[in-house]
């Protein structure tokens, strides 16, 4: 097979060595070179596959200094292959300014898509998945993770993080504190032996993996805020008629379609109503 040059942004797999397409194998196996996280860990896919392509590491700590060298082959037609240690490479991972460089010099970029912790862990549980947020590595210390929480404590959408074994109870803690009694998933250990998913609330949880610290690898799923129950009737003349002592019809109108989230349209009839009885 050859290779259109360029570069590839291959996913591996997050744990099953069988979770890898057809087409990253046949790719890392035609590339001139793999740019691996970590060589030792690629060295066991590419045996699994007999994959025999040269590799050299490319990390967060030498991607400075090993970009120039990377775009220059690919300048001079190489096809190329970027890989993570595990899942898709950019995702809490290394090389988005590999890929940037590369579009800056108007080179070719080929997305591999396979295994990723996130989706994969969306994908069995249950949450609703309409509309997520990945939200990465929570941080490390306290403060800044709580103010983080509390960033987006508000947005309507599920809530995606990684994080590691050590920190998974204090995070989860943190979570109870910002977003309330939510329900929460822990999936751990994705594709492998002792694969867990593990809902509940998530004070529970934070209690649970205090008393019994978690192992593995590991990603927090948060439901979605609870959605606020509609106003009533009732709730729209009492906002209305305070908001038309202040205001013209149109201006209260705008104002209760805003703060009770009803249709513009509806609130401007009922608020010509409130106005024509007065
Ligand atoms: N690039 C990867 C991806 O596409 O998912 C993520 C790399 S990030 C450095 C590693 C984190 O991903 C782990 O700490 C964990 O939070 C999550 N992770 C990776 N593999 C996992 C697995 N098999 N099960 C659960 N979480 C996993």
């Amino acid at each position: 097979m050859t290779l259109e040059p360029g570069l590839y942004v291959a996913a591996t797999p997050i744990g099953n060595l069988k979770d890898v397409t057809y087409r990253a194998v046949e790719t890392l196996k035609a590339a001139d070179r793999i740019y691996c996280e970590d060589t030792r860990q690629t060295a066991k896919l590419c045996a699994a596959y007999s994959i025999k392509t040269p590799r050299a590491a490319y990390t967060e700590h030498n991607a400075a200094k090993v970009e120039a060298e990377i775009i220059q082959a690919l300048r001079e037609g190489a096809a190329i292959c970027l890989v993570s240690d595990a899942g898709t490479p950019l995702i809490s991972d290394p090389g988005q300014r590999l890929v940037l460089a590369a579009l800056k010099a108007g080179i070719r970029v080929f997305p591999l898509p396979g295994p990723n912790a996130a989706i994969a862990a969306l994908s069995a549980a249950g949450a609703p998945t309409e509309r997520f947020l990945f939200a990465g590595f929570p941080p490390a210390k306290s403060d800044a993770r709580a103010a983080f929480f509390q960033s987006i404590a508000n947005v309507d959408a599920t809530l995606v993080f990684y994080e590691g074994p050590s920190r998974l109870a204090e995070s989860l803690s943190a979570m109870a504190a910002a977003f309330g009694g939510r329900r929460a998933i822990v999936a751990r250990e994705l594709t492998k032996i002792y694969e867990e998913f593990d809902a509940g609330d998530l004070s529970e949880l934070a209690r649970k993996y205090q008393a019994r610290p978690a192992k593995g690898e590991i990603v927090v799923i948060v439901d979605p805020p609870a959605e606020k129950p509609a106003a009533s009737l009732d709730d729209i003349d009492t906002f209305l008629r305070r908001a038309l002592s202040a205001m013209s019809v149109k201006d209260a109108a705008a104002a209760a379609a805003d703060a009770l989230q009803i249709p513009r349209k509806a609130a401007y009839e009922r608020a010509i109503a409130l106005k024509g009885g007065a």
